[in-house]
This record gives C-alpha cells, sequence and structure tokens, in this order.
C-alpha cells in the first residue's frame, strides 16, 4: 500500500509518498510561493531530482505538479494514481474537536474550518489542501487528518486552563493545547521501543527543538503537560518566536510603539527569538557560529535557550514525580550536541550523565541513548518522522 502524506501551507505544500510495504520514502518534494509565483522541488528515494520554477495560483494548481512528477516518465515512482491507496493529511489545530485522526468527510472539513479563528493561517490552508486534493485525485482515494494538539488532549484542565476569566474558556476556546503532537508521540513511543520497556511504566520529558520548539512531559504514553499553548508562540524561546513571556512586556511595548495588535503578533512570532536577541539570524547554526567567534548577543541567545530547557526539564520533572528518560529531536535536537551537553551537565545534580563522545557522535539523522549506563536519566536523540507517523495513521483507518 503506498500513501502520500500532504502538509499544506499557506504557500506551501510538502509530500512524501510512502510505501507502507517497508516504509521507505518512495518520492518527496515541496511546492513553494502558491499563488505568489511558484517553485516546484520533488526528489525520488533512488536519487533523481526534479526542480523548476513553475506558476502555481492555488493549492489545487499544486496538487497537480505533484500528480505529474509521481507518475512522470523520467521522474516518477507510479505507473498511474490508482497506486496511491490513500492519502494522510497534517492539520496543526484540532482544537477541543479531534483527540485522535479521522476519515475525512463534509462534516470533518467543517470541523477543521470551524477552527480557523485559532489557527488563520494553517487550518484555512489545510482545508484547502484537502479540497485540492479530493479535486485532483476524486473521492475514491480515501484521506485522512492527523492532528498536531490530537497527543495532548490527554492534559489535565488543571495543565490547559489559563488564569484569564473562565468565560473566555467557555465563549473562545482559549485554552492551551499544544502543538508538535505527532512528533511527541513519534518519539516517545520510539524511545520506548529502545529502551525495551513498557511506554505504561515510563516517565518521559520530550524536547522537540527546531525552528518551533516545544517541550512535553509524557506520562505511561499520555501527556501530561506541554510548554506551547493556545498558539505555538508560548514555551521555550525559539527561532523568531519570543516563548513565555511576562504579558505585560506585550502591552508595554505596544503602548510605547504605537503598535497594532496584528503588527505586535508579527514582532512577538516573526522579530523575535534566536532573531531579535542575537540581531543575526533565526537559525542555530548562524548564532552558534557567531557566539564562536565571540559576538556576545549571539551567545546570550544560545545562553538563554539552554536556560529555557532546563527550567523546563526541571519543571516537568516535578510534574512527572520523576524522570526515566529525556529525548532529543527535531534540527536543533538532532543536531546540535552542545545544547544537549550543557543541558545534561546542568541536571547532573540529580544523577542525568551523558557520554560526551557519543553525544557528539550522535548528529545528522543518527539515533541512540547518549546517556552513561550509570546515568539515573536515560538520556536519547531520536530523529523524528511525523509523515511516517501520518501514513500509519492513514493506513490503520483505510484498512479498518
Ligand atoms: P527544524 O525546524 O526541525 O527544521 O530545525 C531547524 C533548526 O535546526 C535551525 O535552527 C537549524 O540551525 C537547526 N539545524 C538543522 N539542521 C542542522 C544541522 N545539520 N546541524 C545543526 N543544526 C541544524
Amino acid at each position: 500500500m503506498k500513501i502520500l502524506v500532504i502538509n499544506a501551507g499557506s504557500s506551501s505544500m510538502k509530500y512524501q509518498l510512502i510505501d507502507m510495504t517497508d516504509e521507505s520514502v518512495l518520492a518527496k518534494g515541496n511546492c513553494e510561493r502558491i499563488g505568489i509565483d511558484g517553485h516546484f522541488k520533488h526528489s525520488t528515494g533512488d536519487g533523481r531530482v526534479f526542480e523548476t520554477d513553475v506558476v502555481m495560483t492555488n493549492h489545487t494548481e499544486a496538487f497537480v505538479q505533484i500528480k505529474n512528477a509521481l507518475i512522470s516518465e523520467e521522474y516518477g515512482v507510479i505507473k498511474n494514481l490508482d497506486e496511491v491507496s490513500a492519502v494522510g493529511h497534517r492539520i496543526v489545530q484540532g482544537g477541543s474537536l479531534f483527540s485522535e485522526s479521522v476519515l475525512v468527510n463534509e462534516e470533518v472539513i467543517k470541523g477543521i474550518e470551524s477552527l480557523i479563528p485559532l489557527a488563520p493561517l494553517h487550518n484555512a490552508a489545510h482545508v484547502q489542501g484537502i479540497r485540492a486534493c479530493l479535486e485532483v485525485f476524486g473521492d475514491k482515494v480515501p484521506e485522512v487528518v492527523v492532528f498536531d494538539t490530537a497527543f495532548h488532549s490527554t492534559m489535565p484542565e488543571k495543565a490547559f486552563i489559563y488564569p484569564v476569566p473562565y468565560e473566555y474558556y467557555e465563549k473562545y476556546s482559549v485554552r492551551r493545547y499544544g502543538f508538535h503532537g505527532t512528533s511527541h508521540r513519534y518519539v516517545s513511543q520510539r524511545c520506548a521501543e529502545l529502551m525495551g520497556k513498557d511506554i505504561k511504566d515510563i516517565k518521559m520529558i520530550t524536547c522537540h527543538l527546531g525552528n518551533g520548539s516545544s517541550i512535553t512531559a509524557v506520562k505511561g504514553g499520555k501527556v501530561i503537560d506541554t510548554s506551547m499553548g493556545l498558539t505555538p508562540l508560548d514555551g521555550i524561546m525559539m527561532g523568531t518566536r519570543t516563548g513565555s513571556l511576562d504579558p505585560s512586556v506585550v502591552t508595554f511595548i505596544a503602548e510605547q510603539e504605537h503598535l497594532s495588535a496584528e503588527e505586535m503578533d508579527t514582532l512577538l512570532n516573526k522579530k523575535s527569538g534566536f532573531l531579535g536577541i542575537s540581531g543575526i539570524s533565526s537559525d542555530d547554526r548562524d548564532v552558534t557560529a557567531a557566539a564562536e567567534s565571540g559576538n556576545h548577543r549571539a551567545q546570550l541567545a544560545i545562553d538563554i535557550l539552554e536556560y529555557d530547557i532546563l527550567k523546563y526539564i526541571g519543571s516537568y520533572t516535578a510534574v512527572l514525580g520523576g524522570v526515566d528518560a529525556i529525548v532529543f529531536t527535531a534540527g536543533i535536537g538532532e543536531n546540535q550536541s552542545s545544547h544537549r551537553s550543557s543541558v545534561c551537565h546542568a541536571l547532573s545534580f540529580m544523577g542525568v550523565k551523558i557520554d560526551d563522545k557519543l553525544n557528539e557522535q550522535m548528529i545528522r539523522g543518527k539515533e541512540g541513548k547518549i546517556s552513561t549506563e550509570d546515568s539515573t536519566v536515560e538520556v536519547y536523540v531520536i530523529p523524528t518522522n511525523e509523515e511516517l507517523v501520518i501514513a500509519r495513521d492513514t493506513m490503520a483507518l483505510v484498512t479498518k
């Protein structure tokens, strides 16, 4: 069975075609700048690459590009579209409506649409992606939606209710939802496999550290708290996002600079974090290089990131009543061994001990344990694979 995984953004559409017999990626690619001008890149598992500038005015036209590439003689991986058994879509916001993956029907699409106010850019784009897929593939190919928020739906009320007047929860569903759930779910399950234990018996802290970052406390396979909130702005500092702040910082700067709510939103989401503090870049590699050459603000940005990670691990250890395993994943978590080292050495007071050599080697897609045998907590680096989770959920639902 071959499953197409789609991650539709407002002006982009990423895809992977996965062969579920061995879970190998047959082809993947990205349609970028949809509605602006258009750039399309497609590559196959056996190393063929096709790249072109092509105008795509909407997601349906992007889907046509994907379809043509998949069945192309030169760059294709299937003979015709009938080989695609199902399509799985990544959806950012499932709100309180969706606590697990579901098959798409009109009611589900309406549900995702009803959550657009909570994730205006993302959910609107996802709906476009689903409808475009229906147009190109027709209704014989089942579609499944997998939500970033779903894994976090087990959080208790005390972790998800904000201490603003309760009426805003009732009126507008203002609460903590959490994101990157598909990634946290994948690495927590994989961590249990690597530990050779039943996930029900493990207390875990999973650190998804990328351009966007979130940390999650997982007890017995269920999320009990997570750092992102109503939106992916909350929690630890990120590439261009602030993470948690004293809310007065927002009102004070807005007043001083005469900024509208929209301008403030841009400042907090796009101009802050690594970029805002270092003044150099949102990319950890650039900021690390600048810090190494003596740039104080770049070093400060790194110090803040490591301090934030440490604080979350400390508080989640308390919340979990101890911790058996810590997992690092995503671009920074999988590759920047220096941050893992700083954080883990700072945790030595609670018996965390890593093998520095192993830690340095565990980069670029390598998976494994970096803690020593006498460490009280096992520490893992696990490359995330959200597309595979989406494909597995899709297969499970269409073969039910
Ligand atoms: P993500 O959002 O998961 O793609 O992660 C993006 C972040 O990961 C950026 O800040 C990058 O600097 C960092 N990153 C990605 N790949 C690498 C790598 N090979 N080495 C170091 N950092 C990386």
